[in-house]
């Protein structure tokens, strides 16, 4: 027997990266995948292939920053499957530049699809899991949460305070049997920096990945399964991953 099999796990942001990856590792344990982002030609393609492989998942299109569509997402999956044990909060845009340039969309978009997004689903998720008396929020941070630096400033901003909300969260379910855990995974090699306007805050990325050896995104979806696999009794809240060679 598979270790997640009975469970059903949404993964938001999982047509590309990280969140794809994760769909496909939870689906190798045993679990009903929910695949949610929007683009749903990817999204069609990851089903089909886990479908192929002999798992259970299904493409559900969302744009997070929509409450409707994010609190559409948990209700449509509760009503396929019956229940949601998992919610991989994942959903995530990185556009980097200096505060000083102004570039207030992007600060926008960053706090609506990684804040927003993040409690919009979560609000959902929380009134289900409530009711069943289990369940685990996976809150994808970043290590960007724990420091910042110049052109870091409102992505690092973000990240924290899905840290915050994480923590709050913990004290606040723990009544329920519900775990909740912060995943900040360092450099992964993804398609986040292709959404990077700002010339300087793309090349000092760029600089920067140059001198490293990036993670996958299999070694987050590694550490999410080793996370929700862990017995009822044990809530693991933080998990840090860097790349052997990033030094901060
Ligand atoms: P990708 O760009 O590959 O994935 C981002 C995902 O978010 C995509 O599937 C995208 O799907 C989805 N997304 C973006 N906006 C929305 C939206 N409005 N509604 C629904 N889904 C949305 O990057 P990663 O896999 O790297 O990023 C995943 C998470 O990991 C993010 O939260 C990111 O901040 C975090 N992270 C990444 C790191 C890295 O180095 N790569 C390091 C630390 C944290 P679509 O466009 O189809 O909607």
């Amino acid at each position: 027997m598979a270790k997640l099999d009975g469970k059903v796990a949404i993964v938001t942001g999982a047509s590309s990266g990280i969140g794809k990856a994760t769909a496909e590792a939870l689906a190798a344990e045993g679990a009903v995948v929910v695949a949610a982002a929007r683009r749903e030609d990817r999204l069609e393609d990851l089903v089909e292939r886990i479908n192929g492989d002999g798992g259970k998942a299904l493409a559900l299109e969302c744009d997070v920053t929509d409450e409707e569509q994010a609190h559409g997402l948990i209700r449509r999956a509760r009503e396929e499957f019956g229940q949601v044990d998992i919610l991989v909060n994942n959903a995530g845009v990185m556009q980097l530049s200096e505060i000083e340039k102004g570039l207030s969309d992007e600060w926008r978009t960053m706090f609506e699809v990684n804040v927003l997004g993040l409690l919009y689903a979560t609000d959902a998720a929380i009134e289900v899991m409530k009711e069943q008396g289990s369940g685990h929020l996976i809150n994808i941070s970043s290590l960007a949460s724990r420091g910042t630096r110049p052109g870091l400033g409102v992505y690092s901003g973000t990240k924290m305070a899905v840290n915050s909300i994480s923590e709050a969260l913990r004290q606040e379910l723990l009544e329920y049997n519900i775990r909740v855990t912060m995943v900040e995974p360092g450099a992964v090699e993804t398609e986040l920096p292709e959404r990077i306007t700002d010339e300087e805050a793309r090349e000092g990325l760029n600089t920067m990945l140059e001198q490293l050896d990036p993670l996958k995104a299999e070694d987050i979806a590694n550490a999410i399964v080793y996370v929700v696999t862990q017995p009822q009794r044990v809530s693991i809240n933080e998990i840090l991953i860097r790349p052997t060679n990033q030094p901060n």
